[in-house]
């Protein structure tokens, strides 16, 4: 029986593609190892977006050096990191046996069983589309995440991701409908539309819009989500598609980045402070309940305490339940990595600092407006801290703790909140949906 060990780094779309990975290589006839030292095969799919993302991997392939000198393991390093250093890491790694970027993602199975039958030369020509095909499922799992497109056409000056995943490419709609109707034949209660930019999302003229609508009316899907939006993507049609459907979860994340204008252009967002404000506006008009979320970049090449200052005001303004906070940090090959103006780390993490209190403080303010509230949570596990409890999500995506049996996991079930423990609700079962 043939072993493979899988680790996983980065964005949803990296860990749906490992859970595709995992099911493949099942069919074939592979198990799943803890330990990297019995596998046959060790498998690293990379993130190239955050440096620390890139250093953490950096780090495993000199432990890999080590351990597993004189084994007879094959090592596979695929993802973003393959696409941006495949030379380099090629190089710098020469026990590393196959570097495989995003595109080849789709064969990594026949590769594993390539290398760990002949240890031969792998042939791998780059296909210039990436197959969206597998099973996405995390066995035993009532969640799951489905890719819809992948890549990006917005060359924001910061991210790398254009470089390492490519122009946009949209899956068929066919195919996502009906892998989205296997996955609630299987019990799947919740899904995740994913995408660097699904909102940009285009079939034959066919938009998200038309695929949100579509998804809702002909799947028995019973909550719906989508990430990662653009804010200059997210059409009117969007927001009122979202306020029709009650099965899309009235939770957004929509990515800002940052509060003054000239940051916004320099990052080339491709839309101003208003513009983002008049969104909000439109949103909440529509779905008064909505959870607004964001990513917030702090620090970038010629941010100003002025400039900052705006951030932090808009933060204010909008009132965000939660925020991805980071702060910049130049990736090669980007513009920004060349720009003037750069600040030094204790500059950026100084503010960052400020940017992380604010936040903190606000999403305890918006999330306890809401305590009082009976609300759906979908049940997902037993508390690791009280085996009496059960941790579940609002439609929010707000985390909620209450008393439970484990019967219920992977069920709706309506919760009264009634108290917040830093982030997470404490709450009672009201009643069963
Ligand atoms: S929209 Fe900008 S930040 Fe998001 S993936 Fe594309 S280039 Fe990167």
């Amino acid at each position: 029986m043939k072993k493979y060990y899988l680790e996983t780094y980065g964005c949803q779309m990296n860990f749906a593609e490992s859970a595709a990975l995992e099911n493949a290589l099942k069919e074939r006839g592979w198990q799943p190892s803890e330990n990297p030292e019995e596998a046959h095969a060790i498998v690293l799919n990379t993130c190239s977006v955050r440096k620390s993302a890139e250093e953490r991997v950096w780090g495993r392939l000199g432990f890999f050096k080590s351990t597993l000198r004189g084994k007879s393991v094959s090592l596979v390093l695929s993802g973003c990191l393959a696409d941006h250093y495949g030379e380099e890491i090629r190089r710098r790694f020469p026990f590393v046996d196959c570097v495989a970027g995003n595109a080849e993602k789709s064969r990594l199975p026949e590769i594993l069983d390539q290398l760990t039958e002949n240890r031969g030369e792998i042939d791998l020509e780059r296909s210039s589309v990436f197959a969206f095909g597998g099973n996405h499922l995390i066995p035993g799992s009532f969640k799951a995440f489905v890719p819809i497109m992948h890549g990006c056409n917005n060359f924001c000056t910061y991210c790398i991701v254009p470089y390492v995943r490519g122009r946009e490419i949209s899956r068929n709609p066919e195919e996502i409908i009906n892998e989205i109707n296997e996955l609630t034949e299987k019990g799947v209660m919740e899904i995740t539309l994913l995408g660097q930019n699904v909102n940009s999302y285009t079939s034959n003229k066919r938009s998200f819009a038309w695929l949100l609508k579509e998804i809702c009316s002909f799947s028995s899907v019973k909550w719906l989500r989508f990430v990662s939006s653009h804010p200059k993507d997210l059409s009117d049609e969007i927001i009122d598609t979202m306020a029709e459907f009650p099965q899309i979860c009235k939770s957004l994340h929509l990515p800002v980045q940052h509060g003054a204008n000239n940051i916004l252009s320099a990052m080339n967002r491709c839309y101003t402070k208003e513009y983002y404000l008049s969104l909000v506006s439109r949103i909440r008009r529509q779905m008064p309940e909505i959870a607004l979320s964001t990513d917030l970049l702090v620090g970038f090449p010629g941010e100003t305490e002025a400039d900052l200052e705006e951030t932090l005001q808009l933060i204010r303004e909008v009132g965000f339940e939660d925020a991805f906070t980071y702060f910049f940090n130049p990736r090669t090959g980007t513009k920004a990595a060349e720009m003037k103006g750069q600040l030094s780390e204790e500059v950026k993490k100084e503010r960052l600092g400020r940017v992380i209190e604010l936040q903190r403080q606000i999403s305890v303010w918006e999330k306890t407006k809401r305590l009082g509230q009976t609300v759906t949570v979908l049940a997902e596990e037993v508390s690791k801290k009280n085996g009496f409890e059960i941790l579940g999500r609002t439609e929010q995506n707000s985390m909620v703790v209450f008393p439970g049996k484990s019967g219920i996991i992977g069920s709706f079930v309506r919760v009264k909140l009634l108290s917040l423990s830093g982030t997470t609700y404490r709450g009672q079962i009201d009643d069963t949906v």
